[in-house]
């Protein structure tokens, strides 16, 4: 058993679904014992009644189980009677949900129509943000009635239509009466929910599903925990739809959702998932799909040794505290490793792929923001000088007989470590698995000041096993730090993608890991495709490089690029967001650590840029509205102009620097 306070999940160790109450949506049942369910929203026109069914039988043949619309307006909603009528003379029977914001008139409609209606606790009912700062209990309860008043008709009609609800909480969209209690966090958005849960509740109506989405996956995890700890505190047991909001496109916006949602999953909770990227939505249902599949046969995974002392807490970030060892561990950012063990390096240039570049002429190196810090060269070495931040790591049987161990240190089995003969006197490291530390063991690394340990698992539910060590390693006081290392095999590149950031992003949004080492059998990138994008073709080590810093990056351990909040863009959404995505980006892709939202519409997008430094906002046909933070700076600058205006301004703020090849070493 957990300690109670800091339950979330059934346990840490041993994989099972947390079990909710089933919810019917249509034909499709939610919850309880049913498979993980998929979901996408169409971003066409919702008057657009033939795009719309169009998009929406696309995403249903690519696996959607739902297909949610937006209905903005009163419009709009009518309009889903004639889409549903559509779909369903073309023998699509998906359950529709229509997505809600503002507008309780449009929500009373829909919920007549569709199968589920889903609306946002923090916008429902007003049209504009509330503007009072300060609540007396009195005030904050008046509210609350004035909720109810307006939200009750809505609950009745879906009482009355068979009707399902999700109540979906977006961090950056809380009211101001949630702000001025709870502040911008978890608990804001859980109770943002729970507000609304228990109006339903009293009203006797109980088709509800929750969601708990943010764009900082660490918000939106903790959120989610926190959301099943008040749950279980409430006697509750809603199904649980996960999410991460603004997650952008390509690599960036399916890492950071197998960031969030893994996660989650690999806890057993979540019923239905929605990967939201910058893309056409038929590009989503497949990530969903890969991320939920992962969990059909997890439970037959190798026991791992229960823990009921829980060292870290689920709802609060913070770093596993470490020593620091020749700039890995204490507060230096998580380090990188490549595995060049089975790739044989013969020049200079065969460390182009992991961002070190090298001049012949000048006798210089130049290295990229997504340079690695350690090679781990199995058996072999490198005869050609390296750039001084760069380190090697050597088996302990090559290493120890090197003449010249500059730069280079060794890697240990647990055996050889026991019975060794030398050591660094600067850094050494040991791989282990959970099964391996015994009290020995632990007593030597313990006072062992220079070792590194990169800890391994084999087991199918690894992630748990191997936060299971990092529990036994602060349970003991164990203050050396750790190399996450994960291996994967007979995988797809994209499968390599989603789960390893599933399972390294797992550990480090708990503040758990030091470095990330990641290795594959899988094979030279042929044809490296993401979405509708096919990349070039590049190497496996490019490509787990590039991976590894998108995970830290996603995690926010380690800054090494711009980060782009972009919405998926939906019905509201007045230009091409794909495209503007990526011209935004060509142009700033170089600015190293500033968060740049482009969002579809100003009705939604403001709230939702969450802590972003600018903001792009679609504010009407032709016009963008540009923002600071959350003031807006210009209003309604015309679209052609509107990137340069946006550049400007971060040079207004100092934040623009020249793009620049590389760092020269
Ligand atoms: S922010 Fe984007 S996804 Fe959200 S409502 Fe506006 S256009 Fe749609």
């Amino acid at each position: 058993m957990i300690e109670t306070k800091k339950k979330y999940c059934n346990s840490l160790t041993e994989y099972s679904r947390y079990k909710t109450r089933e919810v019917k949506i249509g034909d499709v049942p939610l919850g309880g014992n049913n498979p993980i369910r998929i979901q996408s929203m169409t971003i066409t026109d919702t008057m657009n009644t033939s795009a719309t069914v169009e998009q929406t039988i696309r995403m249903v043949e690519a696996g959607c189980e739902y297909v949610r619309i937006t209905a903005p307006s009163i419009n709009e909603a009518r309009n889903l009677e004639n889409i549903k009528k559509e779909l369903r003379a073309q023998g699509c029977t998906v359950p529709l949900i229509a997505d809600i914001h503002f507008t309780p008139n449009a929500a009373e409609l829909a919920a007549r129509i569709v199968e589920k209606v889903r609306i946002n606790p923090g916008n429902y009912v007003d049209k504009k943000k509330f503007e009072q700062f300060e609540y007396t209990d009195q005030e904050y309860q008046e509210e609350l009635e004035r909720i109810r008043e307006r939200f009750t008709p809505l609950v009745n009609v879906c009482k009355e239509y068979g009707t399902a609800m999700r109540i979906g909480t977006n961090h950056g969209s809380l009211s101001d009466r949630i702000m001025n209690r709870f502040g911008d966090t978890p608990l804001g958005m859980v109770e943002s929910a729970l507000e609304f849960v228990r109006i339903c509740e009293d009203l006797d109506y109980h088709s509800i599903v929750l969601s708990m989405k943010a764009s900082n996956p660490q918000v939106m995890v903790q959120a989610y925990r926190l959301l099943i700890q008040k749950m279980e505190e409430e006697g509750m047991n809603y199904p649980i739809h996960l999410g991460v909001t603004e997650a952008g496109g390509g690599e960036d916006g399916r890492i950071k959702s197998s960031v969030g949602i893994g996660t989650l999953l690999e806890d057993g909770i979540g019923d239905t998932i929605r990967v939201s990227l910058t893309e056409d939505p038929e590009y989503e249902a497949p990530v969903a799909i890969s991320l939920a599949d992962r969990y059909k046969s997890r439970a037959n995974h190798k026991p791992i040794i229960p823990i009921t002392d829980i060292p870290t807490d689920p709802v609060n970030y913070n770093r596993r505290e470490t020593f620091e060892a020749l700039g890995i561990g204490g507060s230096n950012v998580p380090v990188v490793i490549a595995d060049y063990s089975s790739r044989k390096i013969s020049s200079q240039t065969d460390l182009a792929d992991i961002g070190y570049r090298y001049d012949e002429p000048t006798d210089k190196w130049s290295l990229s923001d997504i340079a690695v810090d350690l090679i781990y060269l199995g058996k072999q070495n490198i005869n050609f000088n390296l750039p001084e931040n760069l380190k090697l790591i050597i088996d302990y049987d090559e290493w120890k007989n090197l003449t010249s161990k500059k730069l280079r240190f060794p890697l240990f089995k647990k055996i050889n470590y026991l019975k060794r003969d030398s050591l660094s006197d600067q850094i050494n490291f040991l791989r282990i698995k959970l099964n391996e530390l015994d009290d020995d063991l632990s007593n030597k690394i313990k006072n062992d000041n220079k070792l590194v340990l990169v800890i391994e698992t084999d087991n199918l539910h690894g992630m748990a096993e191997q936060r299971r060590l990092f529990f036994e390693l602060i349970n003991q006081g164990i203050e050396n730090p750790v190399i996450i290392k994960r291996d994967y095999s007979n995988v797809s590149l994209e499968e390599l993608r989603l789960y390893s950031s599933t399972d390294f992003g797992a550990l480090l949004i708990d503040g758990l890991g030091d470095g990330v080492w990641l290795t594959s059998e899988t094979n030279d990138v042929a044809s490296n495709s993401v979405g509708k994008l096919t990349l070039v073709k590049e190497s496996k080590e490019k490509f787990i490089n590039r991976t590894l810093f998108g995970i830290l990056q996603a995690t926010r351990t380690r800054i090494s690029k711009t980060e782009y909040i972009a919405c998926p863009s939906c019905g509201r959404t007045l230009f091409d967001l794909q495209e503007t995505t990526e011209m935004i980006r060509k142009r700033t892709e170089h600015l190293k650590g500033v968060k740049i939202a482009i969002m579809g519409c100003i009705v939604n997008g403001p709230g939702e840029m969450a802590d972003a430094d600018y903001g792009y906002v679609g504010s009407g046909v032709d016009k963008i509205t540009l923002y600071r933070g959350k003031d807006i700076v210009k209003r309604n600058v015309k679209s052609s102009q509107a990137v340069d205006e946006l550049i400007d301004l971060i040079k207004e703020d100092g934040n623009w620097t020249n793009p620049s090849n590389n760092d020269v070493l």
